[in-house]
């Protein structure tokens, strides 16, 4: 293929070998992986071809012998890809058509200084050793990559997409188009993240765990029937004919680390404004009655995520609710790009379009600007996400009316259903873990619930206004670096002024429980006249000067009996019945309403609180305010002398239910 040079090369080679400043702005990211690509949809066989002009520089002082990049449509290449064997053709609900859904990617040319690098080829599989796994390709070179040299590699590859059924493909004139081109992996030098020696972090396509790459400049030009509506990631920049009947769409996108793109002849574009972001809603006809709820959710996350974290940097947001059929391709992130999910026969009230949304917005910031590791720590991604869900979903839409599951009368919010996920098998991995290597289930739970759970947790021990410098800082120490669950740590630390690993080294790293319970209550009458003998029994004087004493009166039984109170011992017994070490509070209620709080640091295994007071004790509650939303059981949190039976029903039956649902709940998002 002849060398083309490119207007992305042109302005790397400009940046960094004539130190020019770039031709846009000032970039936010080291701009390392930079992608001009020429893509033609052909509905008719469901394939992309694309070319593509990788302009990639060397930021290691290490001689990189080899170049590594994901073809991960080969995912859906057959069924003994790491991902069917792990999926078993099915992701969200969905199942792969095995008549006319599998994918692939085939690079027909890669050429690299004038050589042709395609008999070098060979498919590695770095996570699980499946030789049958087609979805990453090594490529070793005879002249190394230098420490700082930018290559320029010249690309020609045929795609087919799969039928809809994981995050990307097609379903009738829609098409979804995620994962689509060869990436190249990221090269990490000793101690960059984890690495301990210079290395590819290039991993296979998983069914738990998402992407990580480079950032750079993208400039995709796409071609579609010209009655096709387009939407990518990035700014419209160019729009042309191509042939007859046909069209050609150029977007551009600065700073990002990946693209997406979509085309449906059926689209209905609405168009809507928040400060400097255009907002495009592509939406399905007949599905019009949720657009309002999509778009003003997709305002109300900028909005958050503005004040509580930092700017968005992008001057676009495009939602596309997929088709009727292709659920599979909702409630999904790219950059600048998010699909959200339109649901059937939705009831009032209930906020999973809103919730579908927010989240997917959300990942433009924990996935896009912090360019976390998905495959690696999948948390610092879905679990911050999650949590970001839960505190807009709260704040914006309050208690009541953040519902996300209302049945037989029942409001279940978006925090009860992610403790639901939690408590279901709150052992069964520590968050951190590589994505693929949960138990089953357990990605769900331990990438998404458990740490917006302890997120929660800790915004609570801080306090918010102490937890919001805590992500403001994180944001604009990491945004664009892709930090790691140390970096994160050493944030929290630094900014609360604390030392907090003993609750990460619990609780992000290990896999033992919290809970809390109030173990018994008791009020034991104290005798008005002690028993026993008091004093020196040899000496009758003290016998008869306590007889001489008021005491007389006191234990007078003809005596008016106002002046004398019967007095009790309060006993309370709190218990810790997990491993974990927290400090909870615990409010304790007398008889006539009074109530005293006590703090305990939770180290101990019981701790016992003795109240003497005329009153009796007729209640102790663990953690009133809910705080420590880790806890695994809320039931024994409190307890009552008259046991409210109603009320520990109603909490049964609501964990019943959220047992039954959760399942189906972590089905619903990417
Ligand atoms: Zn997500």
């Amino acid at each position: 293929m002849i060398f083309k040079c490119s207007l992305i090369l042109l302005l790397i080679l400009s940046t960094f070998l004539f130190g020019q400043k770039p031709m846009f702005q000032e970039p936010y990211s080291p701009r390392i992986a930079n992608y001009e690509i020429s893509v033609k949809l052909d509905p008719e066989t469901r394939k992309i071809h694309g070319s593509q002009i990788l302009t990639w520089r060397n930021d290691s002082d290490d001689y990189i012998n080899d170049l590594q990049f994901h073809l991960y449509l080969n995912a859906f290449k057959n069924e003994l890809s790491t991902f069917m064997k792990e999926s078993s053709g099915r992701h969200r609900g969905q199942k792969l058509d095995k008549e006319d859904g599998w994918g692939w990617i085939e690079i027909e040319s890669m050429v690299l200084n004038d050589q042709e690098l395609k008999s070098r080829f060979e498919f590695i599989q770095p996570d699980d050793g499946n030789p049958d796994d087609q979805t990453v390709l090594r490529i070793p070179l005879d002249q190394p990559v230098k420490p700082r040299e930018v290559i320029a590699i010249n690309i020609d590859f045929v795609a087919r997409l799969p039928q809809v059924f994981a995050r990307t493909g097609y379903k009738g004139d829609f098409y979804m188009v995620g994962q689509w081109f060869p990436k190249i992996g990221v090269y990490e030098s000793a101690g960059e993240r984890y690495a301990v020696e210079g290395q590819w972090n290039c991993h296979q396509f998983h069914l738990n765990s998402e992407f990580f790459a480079d950032y750079g400049l993208y400039e995709v030009t796409i071609t579609v029937p010209e009655n096709y509506v387009v939407g990518a990631t990035g700014v419209l920049i160019n729009e042309g004919q191509a042939k007859v009947g046909e069209k050609s769409l150029t977007y551009y996108c600065e700073d990002v680390h990946d693209f997406a793109w979509t085309a449906d002849p059926n689209y209905i574009v609405i168009e809507d404004q928040w400060r400097h972001v255009k907002i495009t809603f592509l939406a399905h006809p007949g599905r019009d009655s949720q657009i309002e709820r999509h778009i003003g959710a997709a305002k109300i996350a900028l909005e958050f995520f503005d004040d509580w974290y930092g700017p968005y940097p992008y001057s676009t947001l495009t939602i596309v609710d997929p088709r009727y059929g292709a659920f599979g391709a909702g409630g999904m992130e790219y950059p600048t790009l998010i699909t959200a999910g339109s649901f059937w026969m939705l009831p009032n009230g209930l906020r999973l379009p809103e919730l579908v949304t927010i989240h997917e917005f959300g990942h433009n910031y924990w996935y896009g600007i912090m360019g976390s590791n998905e495959f690696e720590e999948a948390w610092l991604d879905e679990g911050i996400n999650t949590y970001s869900e839960l505190k807009i979903i709260e704040s914006y839409y309050g208690k009541e009316g953040g519902s996300m599951l209302s049945i037989f009368g029942l409001n279940l919010d978006d925090t009860e259903m992610q403790w639901g996920s939690y408590v279901y098998r709150p052992k069964r991995d520590a968050i951190f873990n590589f994505s693929w290597k949960y138990g089953r289930g357990g990605y769900g739970s331990f990438s998404y619930s458990k740490p917006a759970l302890m997120m929660l947790t800790l915004d609570n021990y801080l306090g918010e206004e102490t937890m919001k410098k805590v992500m403001r800082a994180y944001y604009d120490r990491f945004s664009f670096k892709h930090p790691t669950s140390k970096d994160f740590i050493n944030t929290v630390n630094d900014v609360s002024g604390q030392d907090l690993n003993w609750f990460f080294d619990q609780v992000l790293y290990g896999t033992d429980v919290l809970d809390y319970k109030v173990n018994s209550i008791s009020s034991r009458e104290i005798p008005q006249k002690p028993l026993g003998v008091f004093g020196n029994p040899l000496e009758e004087s003290m016998i008869e000067e306590i007889e001489d004493d008021s005491s007389e009166k006191m234990y007078s039984e003809t005596d008016s009996t106002s002046e004398e109170k019967t007095m009790y011992l309060n006993k309370v017994i709190i218990a810790r019945e997990g491993e974990v070490t927290f400090p909870v509070e615990i409010v304790i209620q007398f008889e006539d309403g009074e109530e005293i709080w006590e703090n305990w640091d939770g180290k101990d295994r019981y701790i016992v609180y003795e109240y003497e007071s005329e009153k009796k004790v007729i209640s102790a509650q663990v953690d009133p305010e809910r705080k420590i939303w880790l806890d695994v059981n809320f039931l024994n949190n409190g307890k009552t002398v008259k046991a409210n039976k109603a009320a520990t029903f109603k909490y049964a039956a609501r964990w019943l239910f959220w047992m039954q649902n959760f399942l189906h709940y972590i089905t619903i998002f990417g």
